[in-house]
Parts: C-alpha cells; sequence; structure tokens
C-alpha cells in the first residue's frame, strides 16, 4: 500500500505527544525529529524535508501551541496543513485554449506511464465534458508504441492521427495538428517518445515539439514508484522545457511517499493528476489537502 510506513511512523511520532497533558519543548523537539526521520526514509528531498520540519516547529513554538488546549491535536493540525501545503495546496486545473483546440503534450520516461496516462486522460475529458479528442502517435523509436497507443484509443473510442515510424515526428504533429482542425477536436492529446533516461536527442526533439504545436499544456508524467529519481526527472524535464504540470503514477503501487512530497517544491510545478491503476479509468485530479490526509493515515 502507498505510504505505508510514513503514514505508520507519523502516526507514532505523534502519538506519543498524544499521551500527555502538556507537551514540553523537548518532547516536541523528539516528535520533530522522528517525524524528519520519517519523511527521509520516505525518500522525500533533504530540503524539502528541513523546511517542512522548521515550519512545523516554528508554528508550534510560535502560537502558544505547547501551552494550550490539546497540544498533541493542534501539532497533528499542523502537521497536516504543511504536508498540503507542500504539495500545493490547492488541486491545479489542466490549462485550457481559449479556442480548441486545447493541446496537451506528453512527456516522460519510458514505462512512466505516458502512453497509458494519455488515454485515461482522454477518455476523462470525454465521459466528464462530452469532449472529442484526437490523440497523435509521436513516438516514432518504438513501432510498439503506436500499436499499444493504437490499442489504448481503441478501446476507449478516440481516433488516432499516426504515420507510422518512418516520419519526423514535428511532421507527424504539424499534420495531426492539421487533422484536428479539420475535424474540429476539442482537444490534442500528442504522445512523445519516451527513454530509459534523459538524453540531449530527446530533448531537442521535443523542444522542437513544443516549439510547432505551443502546447496549452506540457504534462510529464513521472512514475511514483521511483522516489527520488522522479523528483530528479522531473527537474531534467522541467529544465528543458518549461512543463505546465505532472501526473504521478502508480500511486496504487506501495510508493514510500518521496515523489509525492517532493516535486511541487522542488519543481515548483503543480501535480495535476494521479494514476492509481492499470484500468483507462484509473486517474484522479491530484488534491494535496486529500493526499496530505492519506499519508497520515
Ligand atoms: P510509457 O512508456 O511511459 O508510455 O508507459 P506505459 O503507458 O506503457 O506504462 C508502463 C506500464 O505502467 C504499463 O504496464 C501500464 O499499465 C503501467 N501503468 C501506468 N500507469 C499506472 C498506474 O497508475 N498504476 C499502475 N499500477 N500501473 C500503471
Amino acid at each position: 500500500m502507498a505510504f505505508e510506513g510514513l503514514t505508520e511512523r507519523l502516526q507514532n511520532a505523534m502519538r506519543k505527544l498524544r499521551g500527555k497533558g502538556k507537551v514540553s519543548e523537548s518532547d516536541l523537539r523528539e516528535t520533530m525529529r522522528e517525524i524528519r526521520l520519517a519523511l527521509l526514509e520516505a525518500d522525500v528531498n533533504f530540503t524539502v524535508v528541513k523546511d517542512f520540519v522548521k515550519q512545523v516547529r516554528d508554528r508550534a513554538m510560535g502560537a502558544d501551541v505547547l501551552e494550550g488546549l490539546n497540544p498533541a491535536q493542534q501539532i497533528v493540525k499542523i502537521v497536516d496543513e504543511e504536508l498540503t501545503k507542500t504539495m500545493g495546496d490547492e488541486a491545479v486545473p489542466l490549462n485550457k485554449s481559449a479556442k480548441i483546440p486545447t493541446i496537451i503534450m506528453m512527456v516522460g520516461l519510458q514505462g512512466a506511464g505516458k502512453t497509458t496516462t494519455a488515454g485515461k486522460l482522454a477518455l476523462k475529458l470525454k465521459n466528464e465534458e462530452n469532449a472529442r479528442p484526437l490523440m497523435i502517435a509521436g513516438d516514432v523509436y518504438r513501432p510498439a508504441a503506436i500499436d499499444q497507443l493504437v490499442q489504448v484509443a481503441a478501446g476507449i473510442d478516440v481516433p488516432v492521427f499516426q504515420l507510422g515510424t518512418d516520419v519526423d515526428p514535428v511532421e507527424i504533429v504539424r499534420q495531426g495538428l492539421a487533422q484536428a482542425e479539420k475535424d474540429h477536436n476539442d482537444y490534442v492529446i500528442i504522445d512523445t517518445a519516451g527513454r530509459l533516461q534523459i538524453d540531449e536527442q530527446l530533448m531537442d526533439e521535443l523542444a522542437n515539439i513544443k516549439e510547432l504545436a505551443h502546447p496549452d499544456e506540457i504534462l510529464l508524467t513521472v512514475d511514483a514508484m521511483t522516489g527520488q529519481n522522479a523528483v530528479a526527472t522531473a527537474e531534467g524535464f522541467n529544465g528543458k522545457l518549461d512543463v505546465t504540470g505532472v501526473v504521478l503514477t502508480k500511486l496504487d503501487g506501495d510508493t514510500r511517499g518521496g515523489a509525492a512530497l517532493s516535486i511541487r517544491s522542488v519543481t515548483g510545478k503543480p501535480i495535476k493528476f494521479i494514476g492509481q491503476g492499470e484500468k483507462m479509468t484509473d486517474l484522479d485530479v491530484f488534491h494535496p489537502d486529500r493526499m496530505a490526509s492519506r499519508i497520515l493515515g
């Protein structure tokens, strides 16, 4: 289960306070030490942990929390609020274009769940907005990638624009956008190539697609199971492409929590959606407050 270890350790750290009628500064110091260790062990970025702990400690010390009624309960509330803040406070909606089509470019490393997420998003838009998306198959390096997108699209009854693997991806996107214009699609979702790791050629190609397509949204798909690597990946993609949002996948797995808690603070970019399974309906809007509650258990 996701966050299992983190939840347990945070609960334990704070449970110790609950037995006490009054919380001393040294009790608080001990709790903060345990919270810090719990976060580090969950693979949360070191600077994020440091800032988080400082923030909680300052608030607990500052507002006479220790002297007041139910100090333990108040500290739980502060931790909850600061977790929420660390993840961005509010849900951030998908960027939309004033005139159709809204263009969404999917980027990410191979295996992160980009193609699956493209399909999930298309289905979500169809179901919730009655939208008519077109998907563009821009990953020309793996023939299987196009087949996979075609299969995903067929399952949700969404058209795919593809020109096989012998055409330059920028040209595919150009023609795909022309097709969308002709067919009055309200969304275009561009699936792009991924690699096992970030390389310059991939980034240049994505930058060229971005320059041509002027996407309203560049959604970076990262695998929550990869912890700090997900954060490094996000920094790499964001540095080159200035992404507009992140999709965190595989939160149905036993991820420790590092990616969810670090990405917003480290990159400044919001997590917009979370993937919670392999089915096409397993995509949800990311709500920082709900995630904080889930982490606290
Ligand atoms: P891509 O290479 O980035 O396009 O990745 P794919 O879309 O092919 O996904 C890689 C694998 O991860 C596939 O087996 C997907 O079914 C799986 N996957 C994607 N998103 C999720 C998710 O949210 N949860 C789980 N459990 N599996 C996922």
